[in-house]
Formats: C-alpha cells, sequence, structure tokens
C-alpha cells in the first residue's frame, strides 16, 4: 500500500509498504479521508519531539473497518485512562497522553490499525449516517475547538472574537454561532486568507488591523465577552488580554512557537476586571463523539470547509496549500 512516512524535517516521502495486520484487540482500517491541518505543516517544517521517525503522519482520520465494513472516525489524542488525572475526568491533560501519527502510524495510509488502547478509552466512532468520511475526519478538529469553548465559556449572548481566520478559527466561528453566541468577530492579518474564510462562515465582522482598536469600537468600548487565539501568535495572545470585556475569558487555544513562549500581559487588567485565561490541549474520546453529532445534526456544517480533497500522493501539496492559507480544509483521500 502507499503510506506518507516522515523521516525528518522537510523529508516527507510517498512510499510503498507492506499492509499492516491488526494484533489482538486491534482494528484495521481503510482510510477514507484524512484531513491536514496546521499541525502537520509544523511537524513537516520541524519535527516533533513526540515523533520518532520513520512515522507515517496523519490524525484526522475516517474510514472503514476491514472485516465488517462499520464506518468509523478515530481519535487522535489517546489518554491512558488510568492516571490520576484520566481517573479525575481531565481526559485532554493526560500526562501519559499519546497520539495516532506520533506515536503510531497514522492515516496517510490506505490502512491504518488502531492500537487496542484507543478501543479501551472508546476512541472509534460510528460515523452517523448522512455523514461522509471528509466531514467525519474534521470530527477531530471539531473536538479540540469544542474542549476549548467549553473551558472558556462560550455561550448565549456572548460577544465572542476568535483571532486566526484558519480552518480551526473557521471552526471556532461556526461553533461559537451554534453555541448561541450573540455576535461573532473574526480576526487575520493575511487579508487573503480572512476574506476567503469570512466568505464561508460568515463573521459579523471581519479585522485585519488595529485589532484591539477595532474590538472596542464595535462593542461600544465594553470588549469582547470571549477571545480565542487560533494562531502561534504571542502578540495576538496579549492584544486579546486587552480586548476582553470584563469578567471575559481568553482562550489560549493555539501554542506558541517552543523557542518564542513568553508574552508580556498586564496583570491588573486580568486582576480589575476579572478575566480568566484558560489554555486549550486538544480533545477527549467523548469531545470527539460530540463533534460527530453536533456535525451530523447540522449544528456545525464543516463540508463546505474543505476546500481540497487530494490523493495521498499529493501530500505535500496539500501540506503546502494549509501552509500558505490558501486552502480551508485539505482532506487526503487515500
Ligand atoms: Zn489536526
Ligand atoms: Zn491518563
Amino acid at each position: 500500500m502507499k503510506v506518507a512516512r516522515f523521516h525528518a524535517p522537510g523529508d516527507l516521502r510517498i512510499e510503498d509498504a507492506p499492509e499492516p495486520q491488526a494484533g489482538p484487540g486491534e482494528l484495521k482500517i481503510r482510510v477514507r479521508n484524512c484531513s491536514t491541518c496546521g499541525t502537520d505543516a509544523k511537524i513537516f517544517r520541524y519535527g516533533h519531539h513526540h515523533i520518532r521517525p520513520p512515522r507515517v503522519m496523519g490524525h484526522e482520520i475516517a474510514g472503514e473497518v476491514v472485516g465488517t465494513g462499520a464506518r468509523v472516525q478515530v481519535i487522535a489524542a489517546i489518554p491512558c485512562g488510568t492516571c490520576p488525572e484520566c481517573r479525575r475526568g481531565r481526559l485532554t491533560v493526560c500526562p501519559r497522553q499519546e497520539s495516532m501519527g506520533y506515536h503510531y502510524d497514522g492515516g496517510f495510509a490506505e490502512y491504518v490499525v488502531v492500537p487496542a488502547k484507543v478501543l479501551a478509552v472508546n476512541g472509534v466512532n460510528t460515523v452517523p449516517d448522512g455523514v461522509g468520511f471528509a466531514e467525519a475526519s474534521v470530527a477531530e478538529p471539531l473536538a479540540c475547538v469544542l474542549n476549548g469553548q467549553s473551558l472558556a465559556g462560550v455561550g448565549p449572548g456572548d460577544d465572542v472574537v476568535v483571532m486566526g481566520a484558519g480552518p480551526i478559527g473557521c471552526l471556532h466561528v461556526r461553533l461559537a454561532r451554534a453555541r448561541g453566541a450573540s455576535r461573532v468577530f473574526l480576526v487575520d492579518v493575511n487579508a487573503d486568507r480572512l476574506a476567503m474564510a469570512a466568505a464561508l462562515v460568515r463573521p459579523d465582522a471581519v479585522i485585519d488591523s488595529d485589532a484591539v482598536g477595532q474590538v472596542l469600537k464595535l462593542t461600544g468600548g465594553r470588549g469582547a465577552d470571549v477571545v480565542i487565539i487560533a494562531a502561534a501568535s504571542g502578540a495576538a495572545q496579549e492584544q486579546a488580554v486587552r480586548m476582553a470585556a470584563r469578567q471575559g475569558r481568553v482562550s489560549f487555544f493555539g501554542g506558541l512557537p517552543k523557542d518564542d513562549p513568553v508574552i508580556a500581559l498586564d496583570a491588573n487588567l486580568v486582576h480589575y476586571r476579572e478575566l480568566t485565561i484558560v489554555g486549550a490541549n486538544g480533545s477527549s474520546p467523548a469531545h470527539n463523539a460530540e463533534a460527530l453529532r453536533l456535525v451530523a445534526e447540522g449544528a456545525v456544517v464543516v463540508s463546505d470547509l474543505i476546500t481540497h480533497r487530494l490523493p495521498l500522493p499529493r501530500v505535500l501539496d496539500g501540506i503546502d496549500l494549509v501552509s500558505t492559507g490558501k486552502a480551508i480544509k485539505v482532506t487526503i483521500e487515500p
């Protein structure tokens, strides 16, 4: 079978590989869609401390179980299920978390074997009728977005700012609406990407410069109830704190580059305005199931966010489309 295997930063190869075989307690899946995201672009360029190459990449996986033909979606982040955090129900911050496409071969392949520990945490979801494989593969990033918005308490009546108009930013806009947000503003410094995203997700306003000033203006000086930073930008995080309303919540949804993770913020804004700053680290199996349900019910539409469908040998083109911001969501069809 064909796979896309990561060997070193900048070195991702399309190779022939033997079909993997499922061991006891494992599941072999014929991959129908494995979507790409910013993380794949980051791995391709810099590698990842959890990836010991060579490794088949791809973590947004949907396909058919070999043998039964069941249509399924697979989680990416695998909590251990037994550590103190997992036992407290905090599965997204399991310190022993592993991931498909990192610790195990992923979905940029015709077949993938799902490890037993994924099944042990209910990490394989049945794709509801009427939901395509490409949409189902987007349940994984949507699950991460769901985790972020539940931690940030996005709810009815909120004015929400989403910083970053990539695929994750688009999902944030859609989910915020589904959760009853009153207005959603979308910010990006890349005007082309912002226009492409806005044409799809129709925010109440777009902002491509002076984000703090514009948000204050749009909210009559009040600021935003929730600000979500879906971009690897310390500057955006600093701005977010300055544009948050009193008792506002700020979600540091995207991580910063490993070598530049320190920002400066006015602690008195946090203190006097009673701000809450929350992180977000992936998603739990339950978030994946909930994301699939939201897609199936039409509460969060994702099909139109899939702008490109490419065969496996064009994975590198897909990653390039993602990193240059020329696509919203690129899905690979092995
Ligand atoms: Zn992803
Ligand atoms: Zn754990």
